[in-house]
């Protein structure tokens, strides 16, 4: 008995809606039952096997847009002409027209990661293919224009036929992003594949013994997530200086996985710092217009007119134990400023919008930036190695006016920085600055809607929660 060539197209579908579209990794089930590398009475013998198989796939209940497209009279047309099929192998076999079942591309991959200089001539030479082959793909619709900002790093993977041309190209942006580029007849179409991550958010806490970063590994937050905490309460806490054992921390923040695998970590939707016994918190909210900003519960905006640490704090390098036990190297000195010590190089930051009033150079200064801030404020930034700023030129909050160094009368590398209100010099810690922005009152429904379950989750795994739920019965009975 001869297998009908509708069943098999039909048996075919399902197989071929399972191939997975994300990695040349996972080349589709038929890919390798039909493996180049089969010899031909294997290969006959697969194709048994892997009509079978498909048959199976058919009747699964998982794949539900594969069972949709089959009806249920040619499945059970299909099952049986598989078991006939079977039963007569060695024959049928014979009688298969074997391209029917190998027309779906068995595509021979490889995978080229991306190196600095690298075009898409060199990469096409790297995956064996000539000038002819680029050319054909570049003059072959837009495809090509996908691939203009390709960078070191990121992979292409070229699905090659077994003539040697190039029958699919997937550009891999990220571990969730891709193109498919499919050649048809000549010309590449191209499919942009967006996959979505799973998102969870994770709660950590940690209490500071020797440094911040010590205590973010030890509860395994990685180095960018507590730098972007360290920004969130930048405005108020000057992590170079003011971090003191016993100072904690939580943190709520997302984690986002694919396949189950972690890929990386999302936002930080909520978190609270204590300082030297001060608690700090902050919440996360993005507005209707997707912009997200960090405000304390109440709804006042973490942003501050000025940063706490006009410098990379990260880069400070008296340690902090250091400091703790010599308190005197964060003491306002007799020049009325503070020192952050830091390597030769690390970048300054202006602490707040405003304009360069000076720059310039003088014996005791060294190279030296003034701006100004509204009509009451100004701060100074002595002893820079290099000057980034022009007078005259209007800064904003967080921009590199320029590097740490050692010039003008300095010991060693150092930022010397000054706070002045109306020209009086002033401890930029202790001084009373602009009041924060609260949220509008527009979007304050919105805001407390969408930011008190994010405090109440941080409290609830921090404990205090359960705590507040126990003393309140207590309370109500006395
Ligand atoms: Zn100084």
């Amino acid at each position: 008995m001869q297998v009908p060539d509708s069943v098999i197209k039909a048996a075919m579908k399902p197989a071929t809606s399972t191939k997975p579209m994300t990695s040349p990794r996972h080349t589709s089930l038929w890919g390798r039952l039909f493996s180049n590398s089969l010899p031909r009475t294997h290969l006959l013998a697969a194709s048994g096997v892997a009509l079978a198989v498909s048959a199976c796939l058919a009747l699964l209940p998982s794949e539900p847009a594969a069972a949709k497209r089959q009806p249920a009279e040619v499945e059970k047309a299909t099952a049986v002409a598989i078991s006939e099929f079977q039963a007569q192998l060695p024959e049928a076999v014979e009688q298969l027209p074997p391209p029917q079942l190998v027309t779906e591309p068995q595509l021979n991959w490889k995978e080229i990661t991306v190196k600095s200089g690298d075009n898409l001539s060199t990469l096409f030479k790297r995956a064996s293919l000539g000038p002819q082959d680029v050319h054909q793909f570049v003059s072959s619709g837009d495809s090509a224009k996908k691939l203009k900002r390709i960078m070191p790093g990121e992979t292409l993977a070229f699905g090659l036929a077994d003539s040697g041309e190039l029958d699919t190209l997937r550009y891999q942006i990220s571990q969730l992003e891709s193109w498919e580029f499919k050649q048809q007849d000549g010309q590449y179409s191209a499919e942009h594949i967006v996959l979505k991550p799973q998102v969870v958010s994770t709660y950590r806490e940690a209490e500071i013994t020797s440094s911040l970063f010590v205590a973010a590994d030890s509860v395994g937050i990685p180095h960018d997530l507590i730098m972007e905490l360290a920004g969130i309460f930048g405005w108020d806490i000057d992590f170079a200086l003011d971090i003191r054992k016993g100072d904690h921390f939580m943190v709520l923040y997302e984690e986002k996985f694919l396949d189950g695998d972690k890929i990386g970590n999302g936002n930080i939707l909520a978190a609270e710092f204590t300082n030297q016994g001060k608690t700090f918190k902050a919440v996360r909210f993005e507005d209707a217009s997707g912009h997200a900003n960090y405000y304390t519960p109440e709804g006042l905006s973490m942003r501050k007119a000025f940063l706490r640490t006009p410098v990379n704090f990260a880069r400070v390098s008296s340690g902090f134990n250091m400091r703790r036990l010599h308190p005197i190297t964060k003491k306002i000195k007799p020049h009325r400023g503070i020192d952050y010590a830091a390597p030769t190089g690390t970048p300054v930051y202006a602490s707040g919008d405003g304009k360069v009033v000076k720059a310039g150079y003088t014996s005791a200064n060294g190279n030296y930036v003034v701006i100004q801030h509204g009509q009451s404020y100004s701060t100074k930034y002595l002893h820079l190695h290099k000057r980034k700023v022009k007078r005259g030129q209007s800064v904003r909050q967080g921009q590199t006016i320029g590097t740490v160094g050692a010039t003008g009368l300095a010991t060693g590398p150092h930022l010397h920085y000054e706070f002045l209100v109306n020209g009086v010099h002033r401890n930029p810690r202790t001084v009373k600055l602009p009041q924060a922005k609260p949220i509008a009152e527009k979007h304050k429904a919105d805001f407390l809607a969408q930011t008190q379950p994010l405090m109440a989750s941080l409290a609830k795994h921090s404990g205090k929660g359960q705590l507040a739920q126990l003393d309140k019965p207590a309370k109500n009975e006395g």
